[in-house]
C-alpha cells in the first residue's frame, strides 16, 4: 500500500465510525425529519456561536450556497487571489451567483483591513459593482495550511460591520486552525456571518460539510441548497460519521501537525528542494529547484511508495492525516531522501 499524502481527504472510515453510521437514526431530511442530521447541524451551530446549521454534501456546496445567500447578481466578492472559492470551485461564483471577484494578495492568504479598503468600491458610484462580501479561508490551503491571527480577523469583522459587508469563513480546515492556536470555536465562529466547516478533510468523515449562520440565513440557505440539487434524504447515516469525527478526531489533528513538521524538517537538506513554506498545520509545501521538474519528482516518489501532489508549476504538496502512522512518516522521509 502506498503512503498517500496527496490530501487529508483520502482517509477511510474506521470500523467504529462505520458502526456509528450503521446505527444512526434516520428520517427524510428534505422534510427536516432526520434526527441525526439535526443533531449534527445544531451541534456545529452551537459550537461556532450561530443559531442554525445546514448539512451539505461538500464544502464547495456550503461555500457556494453561502455566497448565493450573501449576494445578488452583479455584486462583487473580495477574497485572496488564491482562495478555494475562486480557484477550485468550478467558476461557481460567476455561474451560480453572477458575481465578480476583486482579488487581494495576502500573506499566504491572510490579508488586512487595508487590503480590503483598497479593494472596496465606493457604494455610491453606480458605475462599479457593489462590494458585498468578504471571504476568509482558514487555514489557507494555497499558503501551505497557514493560520489566521485572531486579532486580524477581529479587525476585519469590525471593518465589515462598519461598511455593511458580509463576512464568510471558508473553514474547510477550521479545526486545524483552532487546534494550532488554541482559539475556541465560538470566538472564531462568532466573528463571521457564515461559516463553512468540512467533516471530510482532517476530521476523516467520508463526506459532508456544514454551513452555520443565523436562523434567517440558514432558512434562505435551505432553499438555495434545494435549487443546487443538494437536498438529501436519509442522510443521518452520513451525519453520524460527522458526529463520530467531532467526538473522536479533533484532538488527533495535533498529531497530524507534529508529523507535518517532522517531514518539513527533513526537506531543506535535500538537493531538489529550493525552499519550504513554513508549516503551521498539516500541509507541507515545498518549492522545487530549477534543475528538477515537479512531475519527475512526484513520479519518483510514487515509485518509492509515497504519493504526493503537484502544487502549481514548481511546488509539491504533502498532507498528513489520520490514516497515517509514525512508521509511514519515517518511510516518507526515507523516500524523500532516496530519490535525491
Ligand atoms: C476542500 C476544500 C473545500 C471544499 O471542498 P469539497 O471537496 O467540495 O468538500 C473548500 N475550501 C477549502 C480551502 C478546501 O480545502
Amino acid at each position: 500500500m502506498p503512503i498517500d499524502l496527496r490530501s487529508d481527504t483520502v482517509t477511510k472510515p474506521s470500523e467504529s465510525m462505520r458502526q456509528a453510521m450503521a446505527r444512526a437514526a434516520v428520517g427524510d431530511d428534505v422534510f427536516g425529519e432526520d434526527p441525526t442530521v439535526r443533531q449534527l447541524e445544531d451541534r456545529l451551530a452551537d459550537l461556532f456561536g450561530h443559531e442554525a446549521g445546514l448539512f451539505c454534501p461538500s464544502g464547495t456546496m456550503t461555500n457556494q450556497i453561502a455566497i448565493n445567500v450573501h449576494t445578488r447578481p452583479g455584486d462583487e466578492i473580495i477574497c485572496d487571489k488564491d482562495s478555494h472559492i475562486y480557484k477550485y470551485e468550478g467558476g461557481g461564483i460567476m455561474a451560480n451567483s453572477g458575481c465578480s471577484v476583486k482579488f487581494v494578495t495576502g500573506d499566504r492568504g491572510r490579508f488586512s483591513v487595508a487590503d480590503i479598503e483598497a479593494a472596496l468600491n465606493p457604494p455610491a458610484d453606480p458605475h462599479m459593482p457593489l462590494s458585498r462580501l468578504v471571504s476568509v479561508e482558514n487555514t489557507f490551503n494555497r499558503g501551505g495550511g497557514s493560520v489566521w491571527d485572531m486579532e486580524q480577523i477581529k479587525a476585519i469583522q469590525t471593518f465589515c460591520g462598519e461598511k455593511s459587508l458580509g463576512l464568510h469563513l471558508d473553514g474547510a480546515r477550521i479545526f486545524n486552525a483552532l487546534v494550532a492556536t488554541g482559539v475556541d470555536a465560538k470566538t472564531m465562529g462568532s466573528c463571521f456571518d457564515s461559516v463553512s466547516i468540512c467533516l471530510s478533510k482532517g476530521l476523516g468523515a467520508p463526506v459532508g460539510s456544514v454551513l452555520v449562520g443565523s436562523k434567517d440565513f440558514i432558512a434562505h440557505a435551505v432553499r438555495v441548497r434545494k435549487r443546487f440539487g443538494g437536498g438529501m434524504r436519509q442522510v443521518g447515516i452520513l451525519a453520524a460519521a460527522g458526529l463520530f469525527a467531532l467526538d473522536n478526531h479533533i484532538d488527533l489533528l495535533a498529531i497530524d501537525h507534529a508529523r507535518a513538521s517532522k517531514i518539513a524538517a527533513a526537506l531543506p537538506e535535500l538537493p531538489y528542494v529550493a525552499s519550504v513554506i513554513p508549516v503551521e498545520t498539516n500541509i507541507v509545501v515545498f518549492k522545487v529547484n530549477h534543475a528538477h521538474t515537479v512531475s519527475d519528482l512526484v513520479k519518483k516518489l510514487d515509485k518509492s511508495g509515497v504519493r504526493a501532489i503537484p502544487f502549481g508549476a514548481d511546488m509539491i504538496r504533502l498532507v498528513t492525516h489520520l490514516g497515517l502512522n509514525e512508521h509511514d512518516i519515517d518511510e516518507t522521509i526515507r523516500a524523500l531522501r532516496a530519490i535525491a
